[in-house]
């Protein structure tokens, strides 16, 4: 139970002057606090198994370099995914309930930038000649699986067809959301930690499938979906039409495609947000046309804000029937669509009305989602519907061949393929060593509602130790708000359409503390004391085996202020049976 503000009437001193050590009243009680290690809802939440609790209070404290280090144990991209990642865990933030979300992906970012300016380095051991594994595809789902096995002392090596590492987070993400500094810096690291690449190597053409089989113990396929899904509508012979990826590859490329002035972009999702942010800045007006509502669009609430303050504008519920035009695109013909029930993809589905109208543009660019390309998948693998059938440790029936990232049945976003590639290298590594059994993996190593895990906690290596780990979430109403003031989040400055300049602007080393301060640190101790201050029995006590308190149970009357008093929902009350 909690009291509300009002209610609490806290006493003028708390600490107990005496304690009944004649009587021992812990034999008195009927329930027992106990000591545990909560996980917070950010953590559960995201897909990289960050320790987000962890780095929150380094990053209070002004320990930095230690905050880098944490979560380099899950993630080899902290500046990238601060950037990139949509930030699913400010979604489950408590502080949410209590005024605004603590900006979680700022303080990553910042950590990221801290790691990259300070020339952090991480060290592995050296890597063994016969523990060979090859991972095809230097997405992030590949160099995320390459950094874990790389750590655990695997000889590694590295395939892709593209020029340089980094798949969509290269290729697709403008520079104006991922500078090219950034992503080189931080791909530079698995550089030096002798990952070997091999660019320009499409696996299945220029080396076969069954040679990888043969040369390496294990094979970790993340190879992506590369392929643009097309539109069935008549008139798609005329020039200036673009598909999304090699619009977007070409830009990032520092080429510049050749569009119009008036550019209709078909999609609702990221990669349509991105073509059209592109174009505008091109120097294009720029139309987005969705068949669906805005509420129904799969981009990030975000990037639609930031494109309409770029001056982009939304034609929604329109579908397009055909392209206008002679040799080049003048316009496109569309239909008005309304909202039907919910489909399988749970919204609503888009229904024909009947009624069509012309729109004028001079490009149009189809950016209605990417699937795999199935010829570049193993013949030994399974997949339905272009995805890998693979279990959840992404292993597929072909033993030795393991699957992550966007080929296999989790969202497609870049921080879900870090999580898809972490979870099988600990997979692969775990049947390179005999251990065997599915659902030993899932009971031991899985806990987030991701599906995520951390490294730092099963090895041991985080600088909080998990005394008493529990796999349950802190929720709002298990901690007590009482000690937290209400202040509002940081301000996110942007800089709009200034070229391919990034538009989140880095935040000051200030305001980043001043941010982590707001972090409760849901379910993890901060050794603020309030247990051991509040105890009437005098019982609580500093932990002798270093970190935390204890509570001694000779004198405990099982009250449970001291539950009541943490601030944190690091304590909880244990009935006795
Ligand atoms: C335009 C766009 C913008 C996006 N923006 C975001 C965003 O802001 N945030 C976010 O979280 N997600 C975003 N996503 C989704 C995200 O980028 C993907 O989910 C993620 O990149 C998937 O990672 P992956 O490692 O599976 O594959 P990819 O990143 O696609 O990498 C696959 C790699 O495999 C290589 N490859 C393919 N076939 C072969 C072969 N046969 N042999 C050798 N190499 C091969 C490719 O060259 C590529 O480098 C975006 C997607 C797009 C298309
Ligand atoms: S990777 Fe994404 S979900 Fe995880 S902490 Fe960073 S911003 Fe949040
Ligand atoms: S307050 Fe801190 S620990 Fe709690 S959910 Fe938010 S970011 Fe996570
Ligand atoms: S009251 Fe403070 S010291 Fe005691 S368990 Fe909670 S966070 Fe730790």
């Amino acid at each position: 139970m909690r009291y509300t503000e009002k209610q609490v009437k806290v006493p003028l001193c708390a600490v107990s002057t005496t304690s009944s050590l004649e009587n021992k009243t812990g034999i008195w009680r009927f329930a027992q606090p106990i000591f545990i290690d909560r996980v917070s809802p950010c953590n559960m939440q995201c897909p990289a198994g960050e320790d987000i609790t962890g780095y929150m209070y380094l990053v209070s404290k002004g320990r930095y370099e230690e905050a880098w280090r944490l979560i380099m144990e899950e993630n080899p991209f902290p500046a990238i995914m601060g950037r990139v990642c949509f930030h699913i865990c400010e979604e489950r933030c408590n502080r949410a309930e209590h005024d605004e979300a603590v900006s979680i992906h700022m303080v990553e970012r910042f950590i990221g930038d801290y790691g990259l300016s300070h020339s952090l380095k991480i060290a592995v051991p050296k890597p063994e000649k016969d523990k060979r594994v090859a991972i095809v595809g230097a997405g992030p789902a590949g160099l995320s699986a390459a950094y874990h096995l790389r750590k655990m002392g695997y000889n590694v090596t590295l395939f892709d067809y593209n020029p340089e590492p980094g798949g969509i987070m290269r290729y697709g993400i403008p520079a104006y959301r991922l500078p090219k500094e950034i992503l080189d810096g931080e791909i530079g690291r698995l550089y030096d930690i002798e990952i070997e690449f091999k660019m320009g190597v499409r696996v299945g053409e220029d080396i076969s499938w069954e040679a990888l089989d043969k040369q390496f113990k294990a094979v970790f396929i993340a190879i992506g979906a590369w392929e643009d899904i097309g539109l069935r509508i008549k008139g798609l012979d005329r020039k200036g039409i673009f598909n999304a990826l090699e619009f977007l590859k070409e830009v990032n490329l520092g080429k510049k495609p050749k569009i119009g002035k008036v550019v209709a972009v078909i999609g609702g999702g990221n990669s349509a947000i991105d073509c059209a942010r592109v174009s505008r800045r091109l120097g294009s007006e720029v139309t987005i046309i969705y068949r669906r509502g805005e509420a129904e669009m799969p981009a990030h609430p975000e990037e639609i804000e930031m494109a309409r303050e770029e001056g982009i504008r939304f034609l929604l519920l329109a579908s397009p029937i055909e392209v206008r035009g002679g040799e080049m695109v003048s316009g496109l013909n569309l239909e008005e669509m309304t909202l039907g029930e919910v489909d399988q993809s749970g919204r609503r589905r888009p229904m024909p009305t009947g009624k069509a109208f012309d729109i004028d543009c001079d490009t149009m660019i189809i950016a209605i989602g990417e699937a795999t390309r199935l010829d570049d998948l193993p013949p030994s693998i399974s997949h339905r519907g272009g995805v890998v059938e693979a279990d959840q440790i992404g292993q597929t029936i072909h033993p030795r061949f393991f699957a992550g990232g966007d080929i296999i049945d989790i969202p497609h976003t870049v921080t879900h393929a870090i999580g898809s590639g972490k979870r099988s290298a600990v997979a692969i590594d775990r049947f390179l060593g005999g251990i065997k059994g599915e659902e030993d993996y899932l009971d031991q190593f899985r806990w987030g509602d991701s599906g995520n895990i951390s490294l730092a906690w099963l090895k041991g290596t985080s600088p909080f130790p998990r005394k008493n780990p529990a796999l349950e979430t802190t929720d709002y109403r298990d901690m007590n708000p009482f000690y937290f003031d209400h202040r509002a989040g940081m301000k996110i400055r942007r800089i709009h359409l200034k070229g391919f300049q990034e538009v989140i602007e880095s935040p000051s080393q200030e305001e980043v503390v001043s941010e982590t301060m707001r972090c409760f640190n849901c379910g993890a101790c901060t050794e603020c004391g309030n247990c051991y201050i509040f105890c009437p029995e005098n019982c609580i006590r500093r932990d002798p085996g270093g970190y935390g308190y204890i509570a001694d149970m000779d004198y405990c009357k099982g009250c449970g202020v001291c539950v009541h008093e943490c601030p944190r929902g690091a304590m909880s009350m244990k009935f006795m049976e």
